[in-house]
């Protein structure tokens, strides 16, 4: 190149240097139900708070009264419940505002975030230099991306597959969520927003003509979620037909 001018230096001023802390990250999670996002989250967090860092954990469709981070393997944590009304920028500066510290943001279901909310959270990562550790589902039962899974893979500086192997039935690797009903893999419907902690009845009206039907997901790997065979005992062959 011919620009005489020097290389500005990326190491600033020993001034510039106190005026900028360590940077901080938006960091993403994902994987299929029951690949344990939930226990890694909770980790993640003892971890941080470990190191004297104040956190803030958030969670979303968490129907209880006590708001919670919870596992499979046993372990919860309280939580802040959020919902797409929600400011993010709001709720943490609202901690400040208290005299309360927020060194990390623990951000779990954020699949359910909406594309504006995650942009909240590149906002407190760049200017306030609070990480960020998000934990979401993949797809939906349609094996289309989450609008908040969507925006966090389009933003986040590092996005991580969760690695915890969820099978499938047969055996292969989970990947894929299909929504059981009364027994059958539906392919459309409302992204509903249910909780990955249980197999759960439909949440109320927000599922159309599915109300009142017994609903649950199921991790398969992607050869059977595109048959649509949930197992050698449930719908699909092998299954002894009934009249
Ligand atoms: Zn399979």
């Amino acid at each position: 190149m011919s620009d005489p001018a020097p290389e500005p230096t990326s190491v600033p001023a020993a001034g510039g240097r106190r005026a900028a802390p360590a940077p901080a990250h938006l960091r993403f999670f994902h994987g299929p139900m029951d690949c344990g996002k939930s226990t890694l989250a909770l980790q993640v967090d003892h971890n941080q708070s470990r190191q004297g860092r104040s956190g803030l954990r958030l969670t979303q469709g968490d129907r209880s009264t006590a708001p919670q981070i919870s596992s499979r393997v046993g372990l919860s944590r309280t939580a802040v419940e959020v919902d797409a009304g929600t400011d993010l920028l709001l709720l943490v500066r609202s901690h400040w505002a208290e005299g309360r510290r927020v060194d990390y943001l623990i951000v779990d279901e954020a699949q359910f975030l909406t594309p504006a909310q995650v942009d909240q959270l590149a906002e407190l990562v760049d200017a306030s230099h609070v990480d960020v550790y998000a934990f979401g589902l993949t797809t939906d039962f349609r094996t289309r991306l989450f609008p908040g899974t969507q925006r966090l893979l389009e933003v986040a500086d590092d996005v991580q597959r969760i690695q915890v192997e969820v099978l499938c039935w047969c055996g292969a690797p989970g990947l894929l969520n299909a929504r059981v009903v009364d027994g059958a893999m539906v392919r459309s419907g409302a992204t509903v927003v249910v909780a990955d902690t249980a197999p759960t009845p439909a949440p109320g009206a927000a599922d159309g003509p599915d109300t009142g039907a017994e609903v649950h997901y199921q991790v398969l790997c992607r050869h059977h979620y595109v048959l649509g065979e949930l197992g050698p005992t449930a719908t699909g062959p092998g299954q002894l037909a009934l009249p």
